[in-house]
């Protein structure tokens, strides 16, 4: 392992590319410390140590920091914290948040939000060249630019195609009213076109395990909207019908226009709760790899949170030209699990395969941290395969140029 601190000098000054964050596209700097301190990964740690979050919905950020500070010291030694002591140090020269330094901290952290050119020099210090930003289908479509570029969310309209408010929503944005299955392929065709045109880069979604897809049918589809529209009671089956049908006809827009998708899987939401956890369906993945294999012309970039499937779609990868397996997702986005994820990928798939990193960061100050973990965990890995001598040096440094670069340049055809 002796290879480790100068490989990871070398895959430092690799530039990468931010394959997915939920970055506000005016406003990508946090504006105060909180934002950064209490970042999800943060609060929920914080949360499972004891700490009341509920309450922080009301409170000032100053308060919220205030309330959490006694939380800091018992989660200092997971991943999370980690990263936000590296954010805080490096671009702030500061410690962890403690209840006697929060003003002058959060004084601190504004003003380097006030900096006109601070998300750049953020960017830069991550050594990260473009950033890909999600947004829901149903929003204005903010415009990208050299920094930033737009994944369409189109999460709830797959998932919710059998809800009456949906179709109207369809109809509204792309101006085509939709009555039968034509009609629907029609609008779905519009909405992908007007996301090319106005500059979206990927088209996206997550599915939840238990949400299945079969190849859709035109006819059956349009019986079930005839339903959702006249407000009659509509099947699990139903749902199952006509969410199939919408996202084939996603997909082939997708094809046509030469947009990749980007699916998210192995996160299972509880009902009536913000909170997630990972899960997945026996099955599920042979279910994907037929999707995979009937929209051939589309590339889909998976990022997925469930060791399980990450084995299962590893295979799949293998027989799929058209599926690249991105990053590691929120669970398994911590050392040990992006080592197993990483060394699979090295060992099983051909290094084009695999973007390397995505921040799922809400603030580019996260982009910085999570930044600094994968290049980290991607040095550890490779200097662990040379060190065994299934890598050389050479193909090493190659394999982490395309995971951090021409991978996702490639892909997203930056
Ligand atoms: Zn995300």
């Amino acid at each position: 392992m002796d290879l480790f601190p100068s490989l990871l000098e070398e895959i430092e000054q690799i530039p990468t590319i931010d394959v997915h964050t939920h970055i506000t596209f005016d406003s990508p700097a946090a504006s105060d410390l909180a934002q950064i301190a209490l970042y999800h990964f943060i609060t929920s740690e914080l949360e499972a140590a004891g700490i009341d979050i509920a309450k922080f919905d009301t409170l000032s950020p100053h308060k919220k920091l205030l309330e959490a500070s006694s939380g800091f010291a018992r989660i200092k030694n997971t991943t999370s914290c980690w990263c936000l002591e590296q954010i805080l140090r490096d671009l702030f020269a500061l410690p962890l948040p403690h209840e006697s330094d929060i003003q002058e901290a959060s004084k601190r952290v504004e003003e380097s939000a006030g900096r006109a050119d601070w998300t750049g020099e953020v960017l830069r210090k991550a050594n990260v060249s473009r950033v890909l930003v999600c947004a829901d289908w149903r929003k204005p479509v903010p415009s990208g630019d050299n920094l930033f570029a737009l994944v369409l969310r189109v999460d709830s309209l797959v998932n919710e195609a059998h809800s009456a408010r949906t179709l109207d929503q369809l109809s509204n944005i792309t101006g085509q009213p939709v009555y039968e299955a034509g009609d629907l392929k029609k609008a779905v065709g519009e909405l992908v076109a007007n996301a090319k045109h106005q500059g979206a880069v990927a088209l996206g979604a997550a599915f939840d395990p238990q949400t299945d897809f079969v190849p859709g049918d035109r006819t059956a589809a349009g019986s079930v909207l005839s339903l959702a529209l006249l407000g009659q009671k509509i099947t699990r089956e139903d749902r199952r019908t006509i969410r199939s049908y919408v996202l084939d006809m996603v997909l082939q827009s997708c094809a046509e226009h030469g947009i990749p998708f980007q699916l998210m899987l192995g996160i299972r939401h509880i009902p009536n709760s913000e909170q997630a956890i990972t899960g997945y369906e026996v099955g599920s993945i042979a279910m994907y790899a037929d999707l995979f294999k009937r929209h051939n012309r589309v590339v889909f970039d998976v990022l997925v949170s469930h060791t399980v499937l990450a084995e299962e779609l590893a295979v799949v990868a293998r027989s799929c030209p058209n599926v690249v397996l991105s990053g590691a997702w929120w669970y398994l986005a911590f050392p040990n699990a992006i080592r197993k994820v990483l060394r699979q990928r090295v060992e099983m798939l051909p290094m084009t395969k695999c973007c390397g990193f995505f921040s799922d960061a809400q603030c580019v100050e996260w982009i910085y941290g999570r930044a600094k973990l994968f290049r980290r965990e991607l040095s550890i890995t490779l200097s662990q395969l040379v060190f065994e001598g299934y890598l050389s040096h050479q193909t090493a440094l190659q394999l982490a140029q395309h995971y951090l670069l021409e991978n996702p340049k490639r892909v997203y055809k930056l």
